[in-house]
């Protein structure tokens, strides 16, 4: 991957940075090369690059202060939450500010009447749930890094989980943010009361990757419990078994809560790790069917028969206890994949159920191609596969072929009519790819869009966008010494 080198000019000027974010935050920056070692990657851990400086603001009216500054002076800016991404959209640059949001972490109001929760953006996923459980309430988007990930990035990278197959994802349950752009000016985008006119910028804002402007505050919607919940685990001796079990479940028109994949590799490396209780089989489907009562005893009595009848094994969990072995065995699964290599990629394409067995036998044909270890689990109902490619980079070759295999995953989800990304966003892991799904217009009017709220392209640079826009040339892009921002990136 071709990283732009970063501004010496910016750089050398460091200090004088430095100095400007204390006198806006005076507890709450970080220069010294150790502390920013702790910054230097997210969770795509194969690629790592201190920041020039990383700044903790506490409220809103700071992180105006460090984007006006920043604007002012041409430094770019990384949002960060928890730094969980799986696309590397929180790396870090050399050139520019590391902007941490873990420090705003209050709930600002609970508000079981209007069925809402608003949040600052550091308050991580789990916590939302935690602060309404005791009044029968939860947030539904759960993904398995709920423990950590806040709910800025959840909003920045629409983030989905084992619960989005009924619920949705972070846009189907964002009701409305605080931002604020990169001149420093707040916006409020929707709210509590739902249906505000005008353009859909809301719907911009979740999923833009901290392109456009940065979250302080995120208003989301909590639901009730369900008065029933039963969980079904069904064993199968093929995956493309399992696969056409899911298209018929989907297709029979029933809407599981949850319907997950593993295969036969990682529910050997999770029971390794934590003992849910899984069968040795080829593939495992976890199944949710929640709701009242009849409707939930009516729908796993349908799933179980439609698994039965692709060749599966069914067993139900008993109690809750059993449930939550179940369950927490997934949530574990990339960590545990994580014990069989030192490095790892996961791969977040999606395609249309019904390509499912094909794909799986597709993926299976090139890691024999490329000689790499790997494995499948993935949210079924949607489509959405997370394959983890296992390798170690201190071996000569492994990295690049861990990439290529990717990339190729990535390009056959796109083949089959899917996507490249179905809720770890684009960062820089799909960057270089987003010409296999997106036409040159396609492409150039998303950075019109990016140029329309970040004219000077300071905000996250190097993610998402394969090239520059010409914002330059819609009179945007700032020129300065005769000189624009990344001069190597190709424009268009
Ligand atoms: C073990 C594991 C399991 C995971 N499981 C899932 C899953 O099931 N479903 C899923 O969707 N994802 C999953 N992820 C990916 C990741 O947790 C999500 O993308 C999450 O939303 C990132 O949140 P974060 O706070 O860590 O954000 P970060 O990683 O810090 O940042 C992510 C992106 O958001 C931007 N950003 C962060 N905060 C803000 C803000 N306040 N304003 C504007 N931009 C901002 C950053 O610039 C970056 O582009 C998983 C990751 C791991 C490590």
């Amino acid at each position: 991957m071709d990283f732009s080198p970063p501004d010496s000019e910016i750089i050398a000027h460091g200090a004088d940075i430095v100095a400007a974010l204390r006198a806006i935050v005076p507890d709450g920056v970080v220069s010294d090369p150790a502390g920013l070692a702790a910054f230097d990657a997210d969770a795509l851990t194969a690629y790592r690059q201190k920041p020039l400086v990383t700044v903790l603001p506490r409220d809103a009216e700071q992180v105006a202060a460090i984007l006006a500054y920043a604007s002012e002076h041409g430094v770019p800016v990384v949002p960060r939450g928890a730094g969980t991404s799986l696309s590397g959209g929180a790396l870090p640059r050399a050139d520019a500010i590391l902007l941490s949001l873990t420090r705003m972490s209050r709930i600002l109001d609970i508000d079981i009447e209007n069925r809402c929760v608003v949040a600052q953006p550091g308050v991580t996923n789990l916590a939302i749930t935690r602060a309404v459980e005791a009044s029968g309430f939860y947030y539904a988007p759960d993904p398995s890094s709920q423990i950590a990930c806040t709910i800025g990035g959840n909003v920045a990278e629409n983030s989905g989980g084992l619960h989005c197959l009924k619920y949705g994802l972070t846009t189907n349950n964002l009701l409305g943010v605080e931002f604020v752009l990169m001149s420093g000016e707040r916006m409020r985008l929707g709210g509590k009361a739902p249906g505000a006119g005008g353009l859909d910028l809301l719907g911009v804002v979740c999923g833009s990757e901290g392109l456009l402007g940065v979250v302080v505050e995120a208003t989301v919607r909590i639901l009730p419990k369900a008065p029933a919940t039963r969980t079904l685990l069904a064993a199968f001796s093929s995956v493309p078994d399992a696969g056409q079990c899911v298209a018929d479940i989907i297709a029979a028109g029933i809407v599981p809560a949850a319907m997950e994949f593993m295969d036969r590799r990682c529910i050997a490396a999770v029971e390794a790790y934590s003992a849910p209780g899984y069968p040795a089989c080829e593939g495992v489907l976890i199944i949710d069917a929640d709701g009242i009562g009849a409707e939930v005893d009516d729908a796993i009595a349908r799933i179980g028969d439609i698994a039965r009848a692709n060749g599966a094994e069914v067993r139900e969990a008993r109690d809750e206890i059993e449930r939550g072995k179940l369950w927490a065995g997934r949530k574990a699964a990339f960590p545990a994949m994580g014990r069989l290599a030192p490095d790892m990629l996961c791969m977040d394409g999606t395609i249309p159920r019904h390509k499912l067995p094909a794909v799986l036998a597709r993926m299976g044909e090139m890691a024999q191609h490329y000689r790499l270890g790997f494995c499948n689990v993935f949210h079924a109902g949607d489509g959405n596969l997370h394959p983890l490619i296992i390798f170690d980079t201190m071996k000569p070759g492994e990295h690049d072929r861990a990439e290529a295999f990717g990339a190729d995953i990535l390009r056959l989800c796109v083949e089959v009519g899917g996507v490249l990304t179905g809720e770890h966003g684009v960062g820089v892991e799909k960057r270089d790819l987003m010409p296999v799904m997106f036409t040159e217009a396609d492409l150039a009017q998303q950075q019109r869009l990016k140029c329309a709220f970040d004219a000077g392209g300071l905000l996250n640079p190097g993610k998402v966008f394969p090239t520059l826009s010409a914002c330059v040339e819609g009179g945007h892009m700032h020129v300065k010494d005769g000189r624009v921002p990344f001069p190597n990136l190709p424009r268009f």
